[in-house]
């Protein structure tokens, strides 16, 4: 089956599937570390390069193969890299273009540890770092200086929802010579495919809306193109931050139903911050597809969706904040985002503590922020929960 003929939801259903054996449906775990050559001039071949036949599971296995051809057919790109959780993409990529006095420009809020390994551990090894309002074009044209190598882009950024213009992005990025990395978690393939901007490199945290049910971490990388995919997946191997066969198989099973849960959950977002927007405790809502949003019009051009993501604010600030999440008790209180059940958090506090205090007011991650993932059970349920919780505020 030529998986590039496949539409969208057949894709997530079967691409990357092969002849499993005996007929078996769905792909087995080859729960095993190694794997036997049938002689001393395979192993030979192997380790070549000239025969693709396994080796040895930190490099590559036929289960963790599957759910890469599976997500590089969602995302239109080269290959897919699996690693053990979103923050093992983020690493293998920056181990991959940043060295000795190399600089990237990234989005201001974006996931506090993507920001927290730039500024804690890469300053060791000479890299520099910039972060800035990647929804404002001009502001990422300031920050490139001669040694950019990067630009690094969150959209919608995670918690403020703010939504960088792709087009724009990769635009600066071709005229500065740069990579252009998107973090596309908080859309999922299904309503975002960067690479289709011209985007370089793509990757996500699987453990969100791919999965979609809460009980493993993972993350992807997906490359445009061999040379890319080369050598990201040389970093990965080296970092040693594979995926495990198993979490492999659990992500296959999670990803089938991906579609169906990201439109059950967006539907019920729109409900839900309708409803916020409404309501007299809450002083600002922050979700794309709300009018109000300020790159409304711009999510409806490059997303095929708005997603379940919204960010809000309590009158009351903090202390409000605080007595709304004590009081949900359907809404988990919990990190996380993109399972099939609503999650709601204070990154201030929580995601994005490791991040300074001017630092995070700069990038718009306010004390008051609550960020509410939906998820997919009932609206009204849902509602009646946050209505009951605001009482409280
Ligand atoms: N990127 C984004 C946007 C995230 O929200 C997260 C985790 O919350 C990560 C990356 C890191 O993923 P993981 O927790 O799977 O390491």
């Amino acid at each position: 089956m030529d998986d590039k003929k496949l539409k969208f939801n057949s894709k997530l259903v079967h691409a990357g599937e092969f002849d499993f054996g005996f007929g078996s449906a769905v792909v087995p775990i080859y729960q095993t570390s190694t794997f036997r050559f049938k002689n001393a001039q395979h192993g030979a071949d192997c380790f070549a390069g000239v025969s693709d036949g396994y080796i040895y599971t930190r490099i590559a296995n036929p289960t963790i193969k599957v759910l890469e051809d599976n997500i590089a057919a969602l995302e239109k790109g080269f290959g897919g890299i699996a690693t053990s959780s979103g923050m093992g993409a983020v690493s293998s990529v920056y181990f991959s273009f940043l060295g000795k006095d190399a600089h990237i420009v990234s989005t201001a809020s974006v996931y506090g540890p993507s920001r927290g390994i730039l500024e804690q551990d890469f300053t060791r090894f000479g890299v520099e770092a910039d972060f800035v309002d990647t929804s404002d074009p001009k502001a990422v044209r300031q920050a490139i200086k001669s040694n950019t190598k990067v630009l690094y882009i969150e959209t919608p950024s995670n918690p403020t929802i703010e939504i960088a213009d792709l087009e724009e992005m990769v635009k600066i990025a071709k005229e500065h010579n740069l990579i252009t990395v998107v973090d596309n978690t908080f859309s999922s393939p299904y309503l975002q495919n960067p690479l289709d901007f011209g985007v370089d490199i793509v990757l996500h945290s699987i453990t969100k809306f791919i999965n979609g049910h809460a009980d493993i971490v993972g993350g992807i990388i997906i490359t445009k193109n061999e040379e890319l995919y080369k050598k990201v997946r040389h970093s990965m191997v080296y970092l040693g931050c594979n995926m495990d066969p198993h979490q492999a198989f659990m992500a296959l099973r999670g990803v089938k139903t991906l579609a169906v849960r990201v439109e059950r959950a967006q539907e019920n977002a729109m409900k839900v911050a309708d409803f916020l927007e409404n309501h007299e405790k809450v002083s600002w809502v922050k979700y794309p597809g709300l009018k109000s949003h300020p790159q409304h019009e711009l999510a409806k051009k490059q997303m095929r969706g708005f997603g379940s993501m919204i960010s809000f604010g309590v009158k009351g600030g903090l202390e409000a904040g605080k007595k709304l999440m004590d009081n949900v008790h359907l809404a988990a209180l919990a990190v996380s985002l993109g399972g099939v059940e609503t999650l709601i958090q204070h990154p201030a506090s929580m995601t994005h503590a490791a991040v300074g205090k001017e630092q995070k007011l700069k990038a718009g991650i306010t004390d008051d922020l609550v960020r509410f993932s939906v998820g997919i059970e009932d609206v009204d349920d849902i509602i009646a929960d946050l209505e009951h919780a605001l009482a409280f505020c």
